[in-house]
């Protein structure tokens, strides 16, 4: 029998819709609007149309998007100087730079400039240190995301063999590191397999959760999955064709999981949710 399909884009919507009436409430009690900067240097198509989306799904919430368009020339120093400046502006609740920054931006230096505070990808150090002694002030969007769907779709983490293929510091490593907490929709047994992992296939066949998120399409075969496993695919790649597919093949896993996420319409839309779920709660946290 065919997976079960963990549609991610129904599930953010719900979400959205959630929190488009906690911020009408917010709204009406502080009269304050949240507010998420996004800075989007140069033209990657991609990254253009991943702000898009993400101001259009502000905007849809309620919350105020302020777009800083930057050509790709711009510096470190005028990016730090635009950073301090979004810091130090009592309206900006949320600071997001899309990635990838150009090559001669130094990236690591930008990111860790943001006030942790407005931090709204969890990626600065502190954010990071308070997710890893599970007191998280704000969770990072994609594995916040997926959390959400396991809880949701009430699949059972605790005492569960999470096996995470990736170890990126966006998406695999605190993927491991908010599953592996004592929390609800966490406490499982986690492992964070990557390029150096011997004999990868046995280890994801161990998964009752397998989540992937390698940019490789269609590494994970049908093979590399445990019968009735759940499959999160985390992996956007375009094929030279031009189709989006993951880093699972979702043909040969569907036959043997027991539940799957598509691409598209699985992780992607939730990272969207969970940015709105951190720019309102970045906005609370103010006003508290
Ligand atoms: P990175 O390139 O930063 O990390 C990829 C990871 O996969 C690395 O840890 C790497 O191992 C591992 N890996 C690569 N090839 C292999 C291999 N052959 N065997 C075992 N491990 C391997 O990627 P990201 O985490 O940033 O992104 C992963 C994918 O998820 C991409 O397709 C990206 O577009 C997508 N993505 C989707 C999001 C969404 O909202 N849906 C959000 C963020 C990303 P090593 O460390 O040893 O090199």
């Amino acid at each position: 029998m065919p997976a079960k399909l963990l549609d991610g884009k129904a599930l953010a919507l719900e979400i959205r819709a959630e929190i488009a009436e906690e911020v009408a409430a917010f709204v009406s009690k502080n009269s304050v609007t949240p507010c998420l900067a996004a800075v989007l240097v140069g033209e990657d198509p991609a990254s253009q149309v991943y702000v898009r989306n993400k101001e259009r799904a502000c905007q849809k919430a309620g919350i105020t998007s302020r777009m800083e368009r930057l050509p790709a020339e711009t510096t470190t120093e005028e990016l730090l100087a635009l950073i301090e400046e979004l810091n130090g502006d009592a309206e900006v609740h949320g600071i997001l730079v899309q990635l990838p920054l150009p090559s001669h931006c130094d990236e690591q230096l930008i990111l860790d400039a943001i006030l942790p505070a407005k931090d709204v990808d969890a990626f600065h150090p502190e954010n990071v240190g308070l997710i890893s002694q599970g007191r998280p002030r704000l969770l990072p969007c994609t594995p916040h995301g997926i959390q959400e769907l396991l809880v949701r779709n009430n699949i059972e983490t605790s005492g569960a063999e999470v096996v995470v293929l990736g170890r990126s510091d966006i998406v695999g490593k605190p993927m491991g590191l908010m599953l592996v907490q004592k929390a609800v929709g966490a406490n499982a047994t986690v492992t964070i397999a990557h390029s150096r992992t011997k004999n990868l296939a046995e280890v994801t066949r161990r998964a009752d959760i397998l989540i992937v998120a390698m940019g490789v399409p269609e590494f994970v075969t049908g093979e590399m999955v445990k019968p009735g496993a759940t499959v999160i695919d985390v992996g956007i790649n375009r094929t030279d064709e031009g189709k989006l597919v993951g880093d699972v093949n979702f043909a040969q896993a569907q036959e043997v999981a027991g539940a799957i996420t598509p691409v598209p319409g699985g992780v992607g839309p939730l990272t969207v949710a969970m940015l709105l779920h951190n720019t309102l709660a970045a906005a609370k946290a103010s006003c508290s």
